[in-house]
């Protein structure tokens, strides 16, 4: 049982099927959807075409070769070129409308045998003694109610948390606390050529902007910011508060200069958290369903399937030789803490100034740009040769932290301050 239709849900579901497996997915929603987390990594596209929708991706996909950053203290844009990363097979990614992707990814799910129920909830989930499995009950929008027995359940209900939320293991993160506004615009100025799709990452007094163009003059732009400065936005609307955030970042403000709001603008609140655990003898829990930490690197949709991919094996292991069965789900939680352990050590430094200086003025000494921008491509599992560059990497910013104590200091201070929790009922009323 998969209990969502996301990229996580719909990346495990198939390829149980092709292990032999009948498998039954709920989505509360109905294909095609909204959904945030439109920029996709490099990585992600061998995910594809392991579960045979490449082409329909690259048809909906704007290519993304770079990744860009603009700081307003170094008055410059600083290109990522993917192809540069240590591994030169993977140049580019894409960005999606998730609408159209995630519902080509639940018709290859049922197109491949399995099940999917859709505007169907899931709603109580008990596990049966002795590990025999579960019993699932869910409510389709019509009212009926269904319940299914099944062997293993797999949560990847995103940021719904459905299992971490009944077991009480899902912790807000500590080192941790940002929100997000965003909206879609026709008319924003893009690069020429094929730089048109290369995501923007915009730094400003408050946090930092994304710009992500997509297909059909559709450009993401979205406000990542602290609690401090959304419990500023007082009686404006979301939609002018975005506005206002766009207009204090003059080089965002200009590539939108004719640009109109093309959809109702979300904002999310207080995103970042962990589960204490991701699985249990019988039920694992992937992508969102397990941890969120932030956007800035555009990993979790990439998290999300990695972790379909990695769950199919070790539900496999389970079910053929349980005897095996302890090592695998072992196996299956190193590496759903990977990723968020690799990105996270980046995201928390993002908005330092040092941190800043670094990712302005690369230098390739000992291959740590290439490695760098190996992490930026998603390219972070597997055999990559990329990890002793990533430490010179760390131990370079140590380095320079050291020789600047009062910058550091004063950077810790700040990234305090902004971290710092404040009234939830008025930060989740966004
Ligand atoms: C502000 C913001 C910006 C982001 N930007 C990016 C980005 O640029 N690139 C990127 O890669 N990632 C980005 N992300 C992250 C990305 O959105 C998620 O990591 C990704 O969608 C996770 O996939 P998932 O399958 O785990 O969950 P989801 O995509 O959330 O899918 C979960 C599905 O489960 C369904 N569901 C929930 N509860 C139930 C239930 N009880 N019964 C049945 N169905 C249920 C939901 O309807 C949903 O369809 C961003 C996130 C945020 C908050």
């Amino acid at each position: 049982m998969v209990i969502g239709g996301g990229p996580a849900g719909t990346t495990i579901a198939p390829i149980l099927v092709e292990k032999g497996y009948r498998v039954v997915l709920l989505e509360k929603a109905v294909h095609p959807r909204f959904h945030i987390g439109e920029s996709l990594l490099p990585a992600n596209l061998p995910l594809f075409e392991r579960l045979g929708v490449a082409d329909q991706v690259k048809a909906i996909g704007m290519e993304k070769w770079a990744a860009e950053f603009v700081s307003p203290h170094h008055e410059m844009l600083q290109r990522f070129n993917f192809a540069e990363a240590w591994n030169k097979s993977m140049p580019f990614a894409y960005q999606v409308k998730r609408a159209e992707f995630d519902d080509i990814l639940i018709r290859n799910a049922e197109k491949s045998g399995v099940e999917v129920h859709q505007r169907c909830q899931a709603k109580a989930v008990d596990f049966l003694p002795d590990n025999s499995g579960a019993v699932i009950r869910a409510r389709h929008d019509d009212g009926r109610e269904q319940q299914w027995k099944a062997r293993f359940v797999v949560d990847a209900s995103g940021r719904d948390t459905f299992l971490a939320n009944r077991f009480k293991i899902k912790h807000r993160n500590p080192k941790h606390n940002s929100s997000a506004v965003y909206g879609h615009f026709s008319g924003a100025r893009r690069h020429d050529g094929q730089a048109a799709g290369n995501i923007t990452i915009f730094w400003f007094e408050h946090g930092w902007f994304w710009f992500i163009p997509m297909q059909g003059d559709v450009t993401s732009v979205g406000m990542v910011t602290w609690p401090y400065y959304m419990k500023t936005r007082g009686q404006r609307s979301i939609r002018q508060f975005l506005m206002d955030g766009i207009a204090r970042c003059p080089a965002l403000a200009e590539r939108l200069k004719v640009a109109t709001l093309v959809n109702e603008v979300e904002a999310t609140g207080n995103f970042s958290y962990v589960s204490e655990r991701n699985h249990g003898p019988n039920y694992l829990l992937l992508g969102d369903a397990y941890a969120f930490i932030d956007p800035v690197f555009s990993s979790g949709v990439l998290l999300a399937m990695n972790s379909g991919v990695i769950g199919a094996d070790a539900i496999d292991t389970c079910l053929q030789r349980p005897a095996e069965a302890s090592a695998a789900l072992e196996r299956f939680d190193k590496l759903m803490k990977h990723g968020p352990n690799e990105f996270s050590w980046f995201i928390y430094r993002v908005t330092n100034p040092i941190m800043r200086d670094f990712l302005m003025h690369p230098k390739n000494i000992f291959r740590v740009k290439e490695a760098v921008l190996s992490v930026l491509a998603g390219d972070i599992f597997g055999n990559t040769p990329i990890w002793r560059s990533i430490w010179i990497f760390k131990a370079l910013y140590y380095a320079a932290n050291a020789i600047q104590p009062k910058r550091a200091f004063m950077a810790w201070k700040r990234r305090r301050f902004n971290i710092r929790r404040h009234d939830d009922a008025m930060m989740n009323a966004v």
